[in-house]
């Protein structure tokens, strides 16, 4: 029987390092990776007993899409502060990815051909 409240799980985020992808396949920005683990960890008056169910993923610095990345990567992103990713250990969980118009800088729709704002084409 677990108390509420003395007993229970929950989850941090920590900042583990850096992944070099080549380039972001969303918005080809050739900065590194943000790394991070997100991990489980069972508590009991408020002191972190144990680590569960830990899992890497990384975000871009540019256009902030999310990625999965694999433990293997993650492990060496904390361990070297910044690792080369290898094909496979990132995969696209979300694409925050905008268009924007390189003459006035409004935001598009992905289909559209010419700036709603000023009509340059993109
Ligand atoms: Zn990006
Ligand atoms: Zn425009």
């Amino acid at each position: 029987m677990f108390f509420i409240g003395v007993f229970g799980t929950n989850f941090k985020v920590e900042q583990s390092g850096y992944a070099n992808a080549g380039s972001c396949p969303c918005c080809h920005s050739d900065k590194p990776l943000h790394v991070a683990r997100r991990y489980n960890y069972f508590h009991a008056f408020f002191i972190p007993l144990f680590k569960f169910g830990s899992h890497y993923f990384a975000t871009c610095p540019n256009c902030a899409s999310v990625f999965e990345a694999a433990d293997t990567l993650g492990q060496r992103a904390a361990k070297e502060g910044i690792a080369n990713a290898l094909p496979g250990e990132i995969k696209l969980l979300q694409n925050n990815y905008r268009r924007s118009c390189p003459n006035c800088g409004k935001v598009l729709d992905s289909d559209d051909k010419f700036c709603s704002s000023c009509g340059t084409a993109v």
